[in-house]
């Protein structure tokens, strides 16, 4: 495989961890395959290197993993800011190295985003592949990867560090989870190859895959059911659709984290759509993903209109204002396709 992190780099980042006490890996707020996946990954392959046992390596996230993710997670080694804003606060600004992966604006940290503001000292890695990222001390970054899991895998193995199963396995759902199975995104020779060399460590993909897409609660199958049949607008002649989820509707349904991962791709299979966008409303705004198939870029739209941001085909961002607003604003927004 072609090597895109110079050696330089690498031995860069591995005199920075071998100086380090106290290690962070971050991720974002809504944690996903690629987030968990990434970070207990690197999480593990930090721990196999020499002395680092002695370290002090934690994994901080905002708030709470989705339950899908948490067979990833055997050793507990996640800690939730949410939870212990204190603790992980007092750790965050205290770290002397500090991983940045899958995100790389710390507007997707949220309240996290003030803890890590107080650290004024660590050396500061990101590993990431989300558009124009700000300038870090350290970047393993790149836009044509699919995942921050495919260069968590290439950074591991530039350490020389080997994959074993407790590593290949979050590094594989997080590949396999920001390809939607291995659907979009780009799917080239450099992932099958690093999905092959994955497969050969001896870990169970069937069962990764079924622990991801076939364990949904019953609330959440009969919460995709009723926006499908009940919350579903699409406008053909647009090629466009959108689902809408009211705080009412999260009640009823019991709704939890992660109960609508996925949802917005579904309208996505509908002949002819290329649009996609999910509406929720939450107390103090109404957060919003959107999709896309092809040219049209919704990265540009959550840019200019939602507060956000992402990547050409799949992004997300907040709407301050009523449901029926952001109806609206999406719906003119179709309209001028
Ligand atoms: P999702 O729609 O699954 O929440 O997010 C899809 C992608 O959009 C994420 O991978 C992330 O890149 C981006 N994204 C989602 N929400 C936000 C947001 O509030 N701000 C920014 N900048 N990006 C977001
Ligand atoms: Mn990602």
């Amino acid at each position: 495989m072609k090597k895109i992190f110079t050696n330089d780099k690498i031995s860069q980042l591995f005199n920075i961890i071998n100086s380090a006490k106290r290690i962070a890996i971050i991720s974002h707020t809504n944690p996903d395959g690629d987030a968990i996946g990434s970070s207990l990954a690197l999480y593990r392959a930090l721990l196999k290197i020499e002395n680092n046992t002695q370290k002090d390596i934690r994994i901080i996230v905002p708030n709470s993993m989705p339950d899908y993710l948490e067979f990833l997670d055997t050793q507990k080694a996640v800690t939730t800011f949410a939870y212990n804003e204190k603790e992980c606060g007092a750790f965050l600004a205290a770290s002397d190295l500090i991983f940045v992966v899958d995100f790389n604006n710390t507007t997707r940290l949220e309240k996290m985003s003030e803890a890590l503001e107080r650290n004024i000292c660590a050396t500061r890695v990101l590993v990431d592949h989300h558009i124009d990222p700000p300038k870090f001390d350290l970047e393993f970054h790149s836009t044509q990867s699919s995942s921050a899991g495919f260069l968590a895998y290439l950074l591991i193995k530039e350490l020389g560090i080997t994959i074993d199963t407790t590593i290949a396995t979050p590094l594989y759902t997080a590949m396999m989870t920001d390809t939607g199975g291995f659907m979009f995104g780009n799917l080239n020779t450099e992932l099958y190859t690093a999905v092959s060399e994955l497969a050969a460590t001896g870990i169970d993909i069937a069962s990764i895959n079924r622990e991801v897409f076939n364990n949904q609660t019953l609330n959440k199958v009969k919460l995709t059911g009723y926006l499908l049949s009940d919350k579903l607008t699409v406008n053909l002649p647009k090629k466009s659709a959108y689902i809408t989820l009211s705080l009412e509707e999260k009640d009823k349904f019991e709704y939890k984290i992660g109960d609508t991962e996925g949802v917005v791709n579904i309208p996505l299979t509908v002949q002819g759509v290329v649009f996609s966008a999910l509406l929720i409303e939450n107390k103090d705004h109404i957060k919003l993903s959107l999709r896309s198939i092809g040219e049209l870029d919704v990265n540009i739209i959550c840019n200019e209109h939602f507060n956000g941001g992402g990547h050409k085909n799949a992004a997300g961002g907040k709407f301050y204002g009523t449901m029926t607003e952001c109806e609206n604003a999406i719906k003119s927004i179709i309209d001028r396709f």
